[in-house]
């Protein structure tokens, strides 16, 4: 398969042709499990570490606060789960529009004793004021991603993270702020220490990586749940991805590089076109430029699969998960967007290989299959 008609990278993207090179490498010349303590095995181990240093002075952290893991669900899961482990249970904030990965967690913190709140974010964007007024002495944890994956908005994660430490120091009490920047990744600038987050979570298959990698950013060790082999100093058991994580480190380089500028005019067309024919559009001007979402008068999975016919590939939902459409619906709901607008809402998805004459043409399909209705 090729990007040609492929408009669905926020779901996942496809393999950058370096990225397969290089794994293929890194598999035949380190297959060694690092934590060995034979010489393959310490080769292993040194190639582990050079490629976290590497990937950690890309995003101006220290090595030490990087950790790899299976992909983003789990670096959630384990910030998370860590707080089952707390004898006093609390408050914990949770925002109304974040990924299953992070909301699914929700029953498993009440049955376990916590009370949640969920922070409103109309039309996708989060008030700092709200979050103000539900920061008590109980809180606990903050979740709040940077980037929204079903219509771009963008979060003002340093502004709230700066009220959470006022609110800190008031309390005399450790809040911790944790942030999903799956979407944000490559694709809009941002600096962890800058937003001074105490975790975030990372994918590398939205960003032409290989899935089932991922990684997690710790500012200060934590108290993990599941200890398993003690790999990546107690925070993620299991044998290291090697390959996977080399191609990450490939992935966000190759990503980085890239000419936003392109992505940028791409959406601004697209936005334009959509705009003068009358569509309905989710996506805040403020959002990811690698994220349009507007709504039309068919049903999205019917005009999906229209589309899809015809060679070009979109999303009806947030499909990185089962029944995305479904939970796609619920979190535009949340939103406060009109019922109206909520089973037609569609997601155009960008990568920097998106072909702007491509983009164009699939505009002027979707107005081409909608405009009777
Ligand atoms: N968070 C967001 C915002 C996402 O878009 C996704 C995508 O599926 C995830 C988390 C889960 O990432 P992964 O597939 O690496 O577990």
């Amino acid at each position: 398969m090729t990007e040609s008609g492929y408009f669905d990278n926020a779901a996942t993207t496809l393999l950058y042709d370096a990225v397969l090179q290089e794994m293929l490498e890194v598999s035949k010349n380190y297959p060694a499990n690092p934590s060995a303590v034979h010489y393959p095995g310490l080769k292993a181990k040194e190639k582990l570490e050079e490629l976290r240093s590497d990937f950690a002075s890309f995003l101006k952290i220290k090595p030490e606060t990087l950790y790899f893991t299976s992909g983003a669900t789990e670096s959630i899961s384990i910030v998370i789960s860590s707080f089952l482990n707390s004898l006093k249970k609390g408050k914990i904030i949770i925002s109304e529009i974040e990924h299953e990965a992070v909301s699914s967690w929700i029953s498993t913190l009440k049955d376990a004793g916590f009370e949640i709140t969920r922070l409103k974010a109309n039309k996708g964007l989060i008030n700092t004021g709200d979050l103000e007024k539900l920061i008590d002495k109980d809180v606990r944890l903050i979740c709040i991603q940077i980037v929204n994956n079903v219509i771009g908005s963008i979060q003002p994660i340093k502004e709230m993270v700066s009220i959470t430490r006022e609110k800190e120091k008031e309390f005399g009490r450790k809040i911790f702020f944790f942030s999903d920047a799956v979407q944000a990744l490559c694709k809009i600038p941002f600096s962890l220490t800058e937003l001074d987050v105490d975790g975030a979570s990372f994918s590398a298959h939205k960003i032409k990586g290989p899935k089932g990698i991922g990684a997690l950013y710790l500012k200060n060790p934590i108290n993990v749940l599941a200890k398993a082999g003690g790999q990546e100093k107690g925070i993620r058991g299991g044998t290291e991805n090697l390959a996977s994580i080399s191609g990450f480190n490939k992935a966000l380089k190759l990503y980085s590089a890239e000419n936003r500028d392109k992505i940028n005019n791409i959406n601004s067309k697209l936005r334009a076109f959509f705009e003068e024919k009358g569509f309905f559009i989710l996506s805040p001007l403020t959002a990811s430029p690698y994220i349009l979402t507007l709504s039309t008068k068919l049903p999205s999975e019917v005009l999906t699969r229209m589309l899809s016919d015809e060679g070009f590939y979109i999303s009806s939902g947030s499909a990185c998960s089962n029944n995305a459409k479904g939970k796609a619906e619920k979190i535009i709901q949340a939103m406060g967007f009109p019922p109206s607008v909520q089973s037609g809402t569609i997601r155009i998805s960008f990568s920097p290989c998106t072909d702007e004459k491509e983009a164009l043409q699939l505009a002027n399909l979707i107005y081409q299959k909608t405009k009777d209705f």
